[in-house]
């Protein structure tokens, strides 16, 4: 029997805490570090540790009060995490983080691996990127390297004009040039490797974003096998390389001419695999904590095509709020139990599923239209 230690509470870290809690041969009670009191997954039952999620004391603290500890952010202090693994398993490890939260060093190490991702390079000064950007050319994205979200961190120069506005936003912070990929469509894989090296994968899906936030998922990803393939190696390939042991979400581009790129990894559960709850065997969430406790990985199975929609604030209202009840066969909404409101935070999704295999995508789809419908918002 362990007990599990997350960094981090919010809709990520509660989902891992009720898989946690279907667990109990194996986990026997989950504490949570979040600065947030009580924080969605302190609110479905871990004991919560109230700290900033850099905090080094406090996340000692969790280490030693834990036998593992995982993560649902990818901002915390790898440093910190190297020296709390002395007082518990820390996975996936600090130095696989420490790769992954830069992006200019996750680029990196994913091209010494031969793995494919856009073509990229590192900023120091503003007279760098004037000449740096002649090679590029224009669109082109400019990157923060560190504790990007929601595209926050990215600033795309669509000609000369812009590049001081560009470079003036991450002013100070280190920076990395990103050839524009003119892609189909964005995908995604989730993966899981265990601590005894055991690789999955989960089949591909396809990702909406609106305003650089997931909006749907589709699962499967509306490509040739071939595509689908290409991807599930891809990704298998990255697991392969990467020390560390978890679930990650790969996001990607199909080109015009289908190839399969890598944009970024995730080292933690990914929104893109909340569908998994519903249409497969083994949930992402109980599929990490299996690979982090080392125990032999679950199906990767696609029971039925499912789409994923999230439901984020919106522009009208800050606040608390109620939504208003909808439902419709085969949905499965799921509430973080946030109690406020703000523009765009993901507060809930909910799965579509085609049970009956008789819908297909386009069906799908057309019955999210008349859902989308119903949700609203009520200020309480
Ligand atoms: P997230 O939104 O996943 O939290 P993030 O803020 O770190 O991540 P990225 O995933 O790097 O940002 O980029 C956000 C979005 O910007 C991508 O989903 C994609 O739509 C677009 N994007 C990123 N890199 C490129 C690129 N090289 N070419 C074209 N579009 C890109
Ligand atoms: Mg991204």
């Amino acid at each position: 029997m362990k007990v599990l230690g997350l960094i981090g509470g919010g809709q990520l870290g509660m989902m891992i805490t009720e898989a946690a809690q279907k667990m109990q041969d194996h986990i026997s009670k989950v504490v949570v570090l979040d600065p947030t009191p009580n924080c969605p997954a302190a609110k479905v039952g871990a004991e919560q540790i109230v700290a900033d999620f850099k905090d080094e004391k406090a996340i000692l603290e969790l280490a030693e009060r834990c036998d593992i500890v995982t993560y649902e952010i990818e901002s915390g202090n790898s440093e910190i995490l190297k020296k709390a693994e002395s007082k518990a398993m820390i996975n996936p490890s600090p130095e696989t983080l420490r790769i992954i939260q830069d992006k200019f060093l996750q680029k990196s190490f994913l091209l010494q691996n031969n793995l494919p991702v856009p073509e990229f390079v590192e900023i120091n000064s503003l007279d760098d990127l004037k000449e740096k950007i002649k090679k590029f050319g224009y669109p082109t994205l400019l990157k923060a390297r560190r504790d990007a979200y929601d595209g926050r961190g990215n600033y795309k120069i669509k000609s000369q004009d812009d590049l001081e506005t560009a470079y003036n936003t991450f002013a100070g912070k280190p920076m990395m040039l990103e050839k524009f990929v003119d892609f189909k469509m964005e995908v995604s894989v989730i993966a899981a490797r265990n601590t005894k090296g055991q690789i999955v994968t989960y089949p591909l899906v396809e990702n909406i974003h609106e305003n650089n936030i997931l909006k749907i998922t589709i699962a499967p990803a509306r490509v040739s096998e071939s595509v689908s393939k290409q991807a599930e190696k891809i990704a298998h390939d990255t697991m392969a390389v990467l020390h560390g042991a978890g679930v990650f979400g790969i996001e990607m581009f199909v080109t015009q001419d289908d190839k399969i790129i890598i944009n970024e990894i995730a080292p933690r559960v990914h929104n893109s695999g909340h569908h998994t709850l519903q249409s497969s065997q083994t949930s992402q969430f109980e599929q990490h904590l299996r690979a982090i406790l080392g125990l032999e990985l679950g199906s990767t199975k696609l029971i039925h095509p499912t789409i994923m929609y999230n439901i984020l604030g919106t522009d009208e209202f800050s606040g608390r709020y109620k939504i208003a009840d909808f439902t419709a066969e085969n949905l499965y909404l799921k509430m973080y139990g946030k109690e406020e409101s703000k523009p765009q935070r993901k507060l809930g999704h909910f799965n579509l599923v085609d049970s009956n295999d008789t819908l297909g995508i386009n069906g799908l789809l057309e019955l999210l239209e008349s859902i989308k419908k119903q949700i609203k918002f009520i200020k309480v």
